[in-house]
């Protein structure tokens, strides 16, 4: 076998990638974890870990955040052995049984396998006013810039999960948030529809959209658009939160199949359609993304990579080009 830098490269630190580094480490392959951000992915904008099995939120000690959650994964996979590189991955090649990620600065990291872990991004709404005051007064991130509005009226926007927990986030620095859905039920975990549905600091407009975001340098009001009669109207808001869903980032890997939404289909041992390349967390498809299930996938990526590197080094077989 040719010399390489890792035995196996991930691409992404959030809860399936740290998981993933974790358990390849402590199978004692070689990791190298590569991230163009701090380690935790989407788990850094959860306010209050409550769902993690076995991690209560309440315990002193523990931490109750996200990003203190992935900070103790972090160390976990780091305590195993497993090696990070913050940078930007721009390009992954695959050429006998060897891949090869190239790095923004250019520099090139040879691995065995590869798990990516690469999660992702927000939605844009894509209305007028959006763009033009992002960090004015448009955030797609309660937890980190909530604090900003203390106070404030606040609207958020989408019926999802995210929707529903940075509502709930926002409302412990308002009394004036304004949720608003584009239908007339959510589409959130129940148990999280029913704290918000219940939380006497948020008012929940079903069956509404935003039109318009509106401001001089700043958010100071929105147009928003009631579905059913298709009146539209003006109100005052300082801020306004979109959660309407995320889009996975798979640049890396333009060959692997995907659904129709573009997450990456894996079998049930996380391998993707080419050989070497497994996948876990929010980037693959999957019914219910959670930071539990990605942790999950993470571990199942790991030991499927390691025993795919385990079958190469001992047959020397030649793979595809990539
Ligand atoms: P999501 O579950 O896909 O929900 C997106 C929401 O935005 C939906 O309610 C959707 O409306 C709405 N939406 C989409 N496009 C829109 C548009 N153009 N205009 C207006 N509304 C629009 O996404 P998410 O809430 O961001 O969550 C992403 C993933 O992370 C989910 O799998 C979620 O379960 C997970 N997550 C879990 C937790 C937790 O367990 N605590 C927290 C956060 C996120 P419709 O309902 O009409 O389609």
């Amino acid at each position: 076998m040719p010399q390489t830098d890792a035995d196996l490269l991930i691409l992404g630190a959030g809860p399936a990638g740290l998981t993933a580094a974790q358990y390849g480490a402590r199978a004692n392959l070689r990791v190298l974890v590569v991230e163009e951000l701090a380690p935790g992915g989407q788990a850094l904008f959860i306010d209050t870990l409550e769902n993690y099995p076995g991690y209560l939120a309440s315990d002193p000690g523990t931490g109750k955040s996200g990003f203190e959650f992935a900070q103790n994964m972090h160390r976990q996979a780091t305590t195993f052995g497993a090696r990070f590189i913050t940078q930007t991955a721009q390009a992954l090649h695959k050429e006998g049984d060897i891949f090869t990620l190239t790095l923004e600065n250019g520099e090139p990291l040879r691995g065995l396998a590869v798990i990516v872990a690469t999660g992702a991004k927000h939605r844009l709404l894509d209305i007028s006013g959006e763009l033009e005051f992002a960090g004015k007064g448009v955030s797609y991130c309660a937890t980190c810039d909530g604090p900003f509005f203390k106070g404030k009226r606040l609207f958020v926007v989408g019926g999802g999960d995210m929707a529903c927990d940075e509502a709930q986030f926002l409302s412990h620095l308002s009394s004036q948030v304004v949720l608003v859905h584009r239908r007339d039920r959510f589409r959130a975990q129940k148990a999280l529809a029913e704290r918000v549905l219940h939380n006497p600091h948020i008012t929940v407009r079903f069956n509404t959209r935003l039109q318009e975001i509106r401001g001089e340098k700043k958010v100071s009001s929105l147009v928003l658009g009631n579905t059913l009669t298709g009146e539209s109207y003006e109100e005052a808001g300082d801020a306004v939160f979109i959660c309407v869903g995320t889009i996975p980032q798979t640049s890396l890997v333009p060959q692997v199949q995907k659904d129709e939404q573009g997450y990456i289909i894996t079998d049930q041992g996380m391998a993707t359609s080419i050989a070497g390349i497994f996948c876990a967390g929010d980037v693959r498809a999957c019914p219910f993304r959670q930071v539990v299930v990605a942790a999950g996938e993470g571990a199942v990526a790991a030991h499927s990579a390691a025993a795919y590197i385990d079958r190469i080094t001992e047959s020397g077989a030649a793979g595809e080009a990539l």
